[in-house]
């Protein structure tokens, strides 16, 4: 293909990540909408044809749940352009914002779990990828109130994240024990990142958030970690128990947290990797029944007309 920088009209900053930004933009000869990122590949531990190789796996992605790939271009200064699809309603971090004081409906969580799983499966059944980065920032929201995935690590340098250089700036860490531990990176990690995203959506709180502090310190919040806090982190999520939401009260409702999801956290978040699940089979468990079938379809779709409408407003 044949993206071009002189192509691109700029029309708005979507977002900053750790290593640069998001831009939304419009690609002229093809009237289409894009949004455009840049990474900058370490030229001395990546060749060229390694990083080609890796965008025509991206480009070979065709799923629902995946983020469509558009192409891609180097630039002289160790930096590639990627283009891939414009997700209307952004990312699921930002949509926790939103929500502020408010619990993401049973349905979305549903609809959204089933999403990611199935975006995992696909990219590992099908191309023998993991995906390394799962976040609410890597999940996006169209318009339909479809989730899909993106920034898949098909290749750590063209994703950018380096795990532990990624917790110094952000606010909480999705990173699996074993990973921490330096073990063998498998599916299995992406799904204790699944397990710990669902239990910060469901509750608006952090799990290793200070209790004390209620849900200042969750996703909802601009509280950054330290460095100096990171390491006790990472020391606690290897050392303590697993969280779980079982038996707990959600803050917003007062009621305790619907079980079959509490159940299926807890199957997310157990630390022996060897004994979580897969993505595959997280899909047949009872929590996530007739999602598949479009059970949730309709009130998904409702309330993302909501979230486009005060996206709309708050413009
Ligand atoms: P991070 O994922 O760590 O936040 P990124 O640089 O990957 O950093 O993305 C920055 C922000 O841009 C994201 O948080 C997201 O809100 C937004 N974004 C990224 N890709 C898209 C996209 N395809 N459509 C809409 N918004 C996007
Ligand atoms: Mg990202």
């Amino acid at each position: 293909n044949s993206l071009k920088d002189k192509d691109l009209v700029h029309l708005k900053e979507l977002g900053a990540g750790n290593y640069g930004s998001v831009l939304k933009v419009f690609h002229v000869p093809l009237q289409k909408t894009m949004a455009r990122k840049i990474v900058s590949i370490d030229s001395k531990l990546t060749t060229q044809t390694q990083i080609i190789r890796e965008l025509r796996i991206m480009h070979e992605c065709r799923s629902p749940h995946i983020v469509e790939f558009y192409g891609a271009y180097l630039r002289s200064n160790n930096t590639v352009v990627l283009c891939m699809e414009y997700c209307n309603c952004g990312s699921v971090d930002k949509l926790a914002n939103m929500l502020s004081d408010k619990a993401f409906p049973l349905s979305v969580l549903k609809v959204l779990l089933f999403s990611i799983l199935s975006g995992l499966y696909y990219l590992y059944d099908t191309h023998k990828i993991i995906h390394r980065d799962i976040k609410p920032s890597n999940v996006l929201m169209t318009h339909r109130g479809e989730f899909k995935l993106c920034d898949f690590g098909v290749s750590r340098e063209l994703t950018n994240s380096v795990a532990l250089a990624d917790t110094f700036v952000g606010t909480s860490t999705y990173m699996s024990p074993e990973r921490i531990q330096g073990n063998m990176y498998s599916i299995k990690s992406d799904v204790w990142s699944t397990g710990l995203m669902l239990y910060e959506l469901a509750s608006g709180l952090s799990p290793w958030s200070d209790p004390e502090a209620g849900h200042l310190t969750g996703i909802r919040s601009s509280k950054v970690i330290g460095p100096e806090g990171i390491l006790d982190l990472l020391q606690r999520i290897v050392n303590e128990q697993s969280p779980s939401l079982l038996n707990k009260e959600d803050q917003f409702t007062k009621k305790i947290f619907d079980s079959d999801m509490c159940r299926f956290i807890d199957k997310c978040l157990v630390k022996d990797e060897e004994h979580r699940l897969s993505p595959q089979d997280l899909l047949q468990d009872p929590f996530l029944e007739s999602v598949a079938i479009g059970t949730f379809d309709k009130e998904v779709k409702c309330w993302a007309k909501l979230i486009r409408k005060q996206l709309k407003e708050d413009n």
